[in-house]
């Protein structure tokens, strides 16, 4: 057999396409991590597996300053006259550690948070003391959560109140007028752009949050009644997380760039546009406009955004506004990975050369035999669906007592037979029937994972989304299997059966034959959600 190479397994796993500079193989094949870019010192992830805490940090610091740089050159590039200031989504990983070290990493671009509720607003409070950052709060507003948001303006912090829905708007004036604080206000709105991808539903005419241009004025009109529209500061959206195609977000921009400057016309003193989250994951590495990619960079995420305020801004004769970001996905993604060792692998045990029938075996034995001598490249499919119908036909005489079960138990080893070796010929064929398409998952190895899929990986199971799996070592070794994942949990769609391909899904992935010897699989850039959602997703209690 031809010498298996490191490349070739970073080849086959799409690393270099999503790891960016984060992640590579060594030459004795273990997955290396480069908390700060290449070149640099690196972590031997399997060596760390016993001790390993999950997180790199170095790679958060990273995250921050690539984004905020990104925005910097833009800001340069076109002249524009606003600042950057960026806040990160408690929601998105609301591990303390994770949020502290976001914080202090984030101290010198001025990272803000944005917090989702009350509880979340209460850790914004006890860790962010940046001066100049920005808290700003979203989601559901009782009372108690505004009169905390009111209150916190006491203790010299800059949080913007976003009014998410009409009626909240009586609740802000009321505990804003008993407290004697004014507040910094922000409507969000909805645009009629949709986003792209699996969340673009978070967008659009009928989405869960914002305000309708209707409401929008009306909100304005009663502020100006109310004496208040002095604090009316900020214009806010969110089109959705994960958008795949930058055209999504450029119309974003100039829609809410419009709204922007129509809110200054109507008298509001506007300093602050918030385009939201949204920032895509380039998860598969395709750089597409596919679920699990995204087909623009960073880099022109932060032009379109610089340039888009910008033009309009200057058309209508407005100032530039601060813009602020509440990118959470694209910040945290890569500083997790989830590592489970693999308990046990089940499969279809096929003999590549099974025992020929004797005289005495009955007929459909026989045939079947014959069918897997005769399986070529000309007749694959032929045979394929010659060796199914036997198939069926033995499992019925079975249920009908006709059978007995060694021979049943004969003809399902013939069967396999003949599967696996359509199979090989199968993965050589330029173009495949789709009947055959499934063989690869039929005949697929089951790895049994030490993990929980709804508690580690729930937008797996929920959402379809992929996420590159690979083993963390072994890598110098040709994977000479392929499988899919179950978890330990006792429920049927505990498992992970999608995988990363650059040009498609692939429905079993490239694994290594059990050696005896413990065997890690990484799950990479589950540092966004996953997390949170397996625990108090917004930081609320049980119902
Ligand atoms: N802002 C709001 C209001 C959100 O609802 C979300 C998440 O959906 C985010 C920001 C973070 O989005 P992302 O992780 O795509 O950056």
């Amino acid at each position: 057999m031809r010498a298996w190479t490191v490349r070739e397994a970073a080849e086959l796993y799409g690393i270099p396409y999503w790891g960016g500079e984060y992640f590579s193989v060594s030459p004795e094949g273990d997955m290396l991590i480069h908390p700060n870019g290449p070149g640099t010192s690196t972590v031997n992830l399997p060596a760390l597996v016993e001790e390993l805490r999950g997180r790199f940090s170095d790679i958060l610091a990273s995250r921050v300053r690539h984004i905020s740089d990104c925005f910097a050159r833009a800001i340069r590039e076109y002249s524009y006259q606003g600042r950057y200031r960026g806040v990160y989504p408690i929601k998105v990983n609301q591990q303390k550690q994770v949020v502290e070290e976001l914080v202090n990493y984030g101290r010198p671009h001025h990272l803000g948070l944005e917090v989702g509720s009350k509880p979340e607003l209460l850790v914004g409070l006890a860790l962010l003391n940046t001066p100049e950052a920005l808290i700003i709060c979203n989601g559901y507003k009782d009372r108690a959560y505004m009169e905390l948001a009111l209150l916190a303006q006491r203790l010299g912090r800059y949080v913007v109140i976003v009014i998410d829905r009409p009626n909240e708007l009586d609740t802000l004036i009321k505990a804003s007028r008993e407290l004697g604080i004014r507040p910094h206000i922000g409507l969000r709105a909805r645009l009629a752009t949709r986003g792209a991808g699996k969340w673009a539903e978070s967008s659009g005419d009928r989405s869960k949050f914002g305000l309708s241009a209707e409401e929008l004025v009306s909100v304005v009109n009663r502020l100006r009644h109310d004496d208040m529209l002095d604090c009316l500061e900020m214009l806010h959206f969110h089109n959705g997380s994960q958008v795949t195609a930058i055209r999504a977000h450029k119309d974003a921009f100039r829609e809410a760039s419009h709204i922007f400057t129509e809110l200054h016309a109507l008298g509001a003193p506007m300093r602050l546009l918030d385009v939201g989250g949204g920032l895509g994951v380039d998860y598969d590495g395709s750089q597409t406009n596919f679920h699990s990619s995204m087909n623009y960079t960073t880099q022109e995420y932060a032009y379109d955004v610089v340039s888009a305020i910008r033009d309009i801004c200057d058309e209508k004769g407005v100032p530039h506004p601060d813009i602020v970001t509440e990118a959470g996905r694209a910040l945290v993604s890569h500083a997790s990975v989830l590592i489970f060792d693999v308990l046990g692998v089940d499969g279809v045990r096929t003999a590549t050369q099974p025992v020929p029938p004797g005289p005495d075996e009955p007929k459909v034995i026989q045939q079947l035999h014959e069918v897997w001598g005769s399986i070529s490249a000309r007749n694959v499919l032929e045979s394929y669906n010659d060796a199914l119908q036997l198939k069926e036909e033995a499992t019925t005489s079975f249920s009908l007592g006709y059978l007995d079960l060694q021979t049943r138990a004969r003809m399902e080893e013939l069967f396999w037979a003949c599967c696996e070796k359509s199979m090989r010929i199968v993965r050589e064929l330029e173009y495949v029937p789709e009947d055959l398409q499934r063989l690869e998952r039929q005949l697929a190895d089951t790895y049994y994972g030490n993990f929980s899929v709804f508690q580690s990986l729930p937008d797996s199971w929920a959402m379809k989304q992929l996420f590159p799996v690979l083993p963390i070592h072994r890598l110098d070794e040709a994977p000479s299997r392929r499988g899919t994942f179950a978890d330990l949990t006792c429920d049927s769609d505990g498992k992970v059966n999608q995988f990363i391909d650059r040009r498609d899904v692939k429905s079993v992935l490239e694994l290594h034959a059990p050696n005896g010897r413990p065997y890690y699989v990484g799950v990479f850039l589950v540092g966004a959600y996953q997390e949170t959602l397996g625990e108090m997703h917004n930081l609320f209690g049980d119902t």
